[in-house]
């Protein structure tokens, strides 16, 4: 028979993925339970009041006629019979699993923080409706009034995301209520163009951000939803809007179908991203450790090329290629100063290992106007990559 691969998850991973595949022959079946995808990149701009979720948001389409599009959840993964079981009951058997459900967040990992409390608390890590929440907060807050955000440990879904967001919500303060202040309660000492951003929230926000990191003792132990209170070992931080980011794991199907390891991600052979755990199962995008490679959308699209080639490779028994991969990851400081970081990665035995000399971040001492294109080649690359996998 005509060898038939099934994609679970179409987001930046799966979408992509399933294209580069059935571009190249493979019968593909996409299971994802959502007729719309809504972007986190470029998000935390509806944060702070700049953009439309509308602009975020995609129906994706014009997929090739060899892919099959399931509207379901995905239920149940048995590696060993090769057999994916939906939520609807329907069983789908395959040659080779590609696994790209992203990330759940791992609820209640942080004392007090459930799904109640995202409610009055929103994290807005995954795009949509706590989005939307988070804005309207900041929206209704009196000038003078106090935004917290906790930042969790490594690793988690966008490394530089929390501090693009710090300085967006920021720029909404300075824009709409300068008398307020924003703290950032971060679980680690160093973070993705740590120097950059401090330098730029220092020109910028001098007295509207104040980071604290772990060795200040700032990391967030417990969560007080009913008075919007984030504790940490010896302080305690009343908030009149607080986002919550909390611990993250991958997506549930991995936990349930053990794909996962303790650490609640996926360990794979780097090169081609087949699980160290199960055969004929391959984990792309957030879920996968893949380190050095961030949980990135860029890489996340990455993988899924590199993964489809390999996968169509396998069931024509031809040996992988060891290819090297891309990331780069763009911040705003504010909508007309954008920053960057980018690596090139080589797979090795046991790791996606950054090439020494390769990478590099933004300039210290750059002009606004290099600010000003690195901000355009942001929006740029979201329009491409979207188009990518959604069509
Ligand atoms: P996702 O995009 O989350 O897709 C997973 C899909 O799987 C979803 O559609 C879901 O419905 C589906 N799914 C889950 N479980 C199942 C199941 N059991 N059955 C069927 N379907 C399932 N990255 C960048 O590169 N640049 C940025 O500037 C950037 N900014 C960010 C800003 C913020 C605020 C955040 C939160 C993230 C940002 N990211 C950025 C990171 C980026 O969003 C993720 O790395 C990317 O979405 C990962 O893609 P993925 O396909 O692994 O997961």
């Amino acid at each position: 028979h005509s060898p038939n691969v099934v994609v679970i998850g179409g987001g930046f991973a799966g979408a992509t993925c399933a294209r580069v595949l059935a571009e190249s022959g493979v019968n593909v079946v996409l299971v994802d339970p959502s007729e719309q995808y809504v972007a986190c990149p470029m998000s935390n701009l509806v944060i702070a009041s700049l953009r439309n979720i509308e602009a975020q948001t995609f129906q994706p389409q014009g997929f090739p006629e060899n892919v099959t599009v399931v509207r379901q959840m995905a239920q149940y993964i048995d590696a060993e019979q090769q057999q994916v079981t939906l939520e609807d009951g329907v069983v789908l058997n395959y040659d080779r699993l590609v696994l790209a459900p992203g990330i759940d967040l791992r609820w209640s990992a942080l004392e007090g923080y459930d799904t109640e409390a995202a409610k009055r608390m929103p994290h807005a890590w995954k795009a949509g409706p706590q989005t939307l929440l988070l804005r309207d907060q900041l929206r209704a807050m009196p000038n003078g009034g106090t935004v917290v955000m906790s930042v969790p440990a490594n690793p988690y879904r966008c490394p530089p995301g929390p501090y693009e967001r710090a300085s967006l919500i920021a720029h909404y303060l300075k824009t709409h209520k300068p008398r307020s202040k924003l703290i950032v309660l971060d679980a680690k000492d160093r973070f993705s163009k740590q120097s950059l951003f401090q330098r730029a929230w220092k020109e910028q926000y001098s007295n509207l951000i104040e980071w604290q990191g772990l060795s200040d003792g700032a990391q967030v132990v417990r969560i007080d939803a009913k008075r919007n209170t984030l504790h940490t070992d010896f302080d305690e931080f009343r908030a009149d809007v607080a986002n919550v980011i909390p611990p993250q794991q991958a997506g549930s199907i991995a936990i349930t179908s053990d794909i996962a390891d303790a650490s609640g991600w996926c360990p794979i052979q780097p090169a081609t991203f087949e699980s160290t755990r199960v055969p004929n199962v391959h984990i792309i995008g957030d879920a996968a450790i893949a380190n050095a490679m961030p949980k990135s959308a860029f890489a996340a699209n990455a993988q899924a090329k590199l993964c489809a080639i390999q996968v169509t490779r396998l069931l024509s028994d031809q040996d992988p290629l060891s290819v090297p991969l891309i990331n780069t990851c763009y911040s705003l400081i504010n909508p007309n100063y954008g920053i960057s970081v980018a690596d090139v990665y080589q797979p090795t035995q046991s790791a996606w290992s950054p090439t020494p000399g390769a990478g590099g971040v933004s300039a210290t001492n750059a002009p606004a106007s290099h600010r000003q294109k690195e901000a355009d080649y942001a929006h740029h690359w979201f329009k491409t990559i979207t188009q990518e996998a959604f069509g």
